[in-house]
C-alpha cells in the first residue's frame, strides 16, 4: 500500500487499474466507526487520471509506514535480493523523534501554538497556488485549524515548513458545515504567517 522509497500510496483506479499517489493528493480522510486495531480511514484522493476516487487506509499506513515503522521490503538492484528496509529507516526515525524532531507538525490556531501531529489527524486537503490548504483536528485540544503548507510539509516526514499560513478563524465542529467553511476561508485568501518552532 505505502512505499517508503517513493513516499506513495497504491490504490485501485477504475481507469488505470492501479495508481500511486502522495499523501498530499488525498482530499478527505474520514475515520470509520468501529475498527480500532487498526483504525481504518475512508479517503478520497485526486488520481493522476483526472478523477477523484475513494480508498481505504489504516492508521499505521498513515502514521507509521512513512517512518519506516511498518514491514517493508525492497529489491536491492545491485544484488537482486529483497532486503528489509524497516530497521534502518525506523532507527533513524526513532533517533530523530528522541532528539526532539517531529515528523509532522501544524499550527493550532485556537491554542496559538505549533503542535506535533500525525497524518491521521489531517482530514481535508485542498491544493492551491503551489501550496496546500490543510484542515487538522488538534490531537491536544480537539479543535480544528486550517494551515497553508507546502506539499513537502505533508509528504515528507521531518520536513516541517519554517513558516506556514494560518487561517485566523475558529471552525465549527460540524463536519458538513466545516467542509463549506474550509472552502470559503481558503478562497478568501486570509492567512496569518506563523513561525513553526516546536518547544
Ligand atoms: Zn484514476
Ligand atoms: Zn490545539
Amino acid at each position: 500500500m505505502y512505499d517508503a522509497l517513493t513516499t506513495r500510496y497504491t490504490f485501485a483506479c477504475p481507469v488505470r487499474g492501479e495508481t500511486r499517489v502522495c499523501l498530499s493528493d488525498f482530499r478527505a480522510l474520514d475515520r470509520l466507526p468501529g475498527a480500532e486495531h487498526p483504525a481504518v480511514f475512508h479517503v478520497v484522493f485526486d488520481c493522476p487520471c483526472g478523477e477523484e476516487h475513494p480508498g481505504l487506509v489504516s492508521d499505521s499506513e498513515l502514521d507509521w509506514a512513512p517512518l519506516g515503522l511498518a514491514k517493508e521490503r525492497w529489491l536491492n538492484l545491485m544484488t537482486a535480493r529483497f532486503e528489509e528496509i524497516a530497521p534502518e529507516l525506523s532507527d533513524r526515525a526513532v533517533r530523530r523523534i528522541l532528539a526532539g524532531e517531529w515528523p509532522w507538525s501544524f499550527y493550532c490556531y485556537p491554542e496559538d501554538r505549533p503542535r506535533p501531529v500525525f497524518p491521521s489527524s489531517f482530514f481535508l486537503l485542498a491544493p492551491g497556488d503551489g501550496s496546500l490548504g490543510l484542515a487538522v483536528r488538534c490531537p491536544a485540544c480537539d479543535r480544528i485549524s486550517v494551515n497553508l503548507v507546502s506539499h513537502e510539509h505533508v509528504d515528507l516526514p521531518f520536513h516541517n515548513d519554517r513558516e506556514i499560513g494560518v487561517v485566523p478563524h475558529v471552525f465549527t465542529a460540524d463536519a458538513e458545515r466545516m467542509a463549506g467553511e474550509f472552502r470559503d476561508e481558503l478562497d478568501s485568501g486570509r492567512f496569518d504567517a506563523r513561525r513553526m518552532l516546536l518547544e
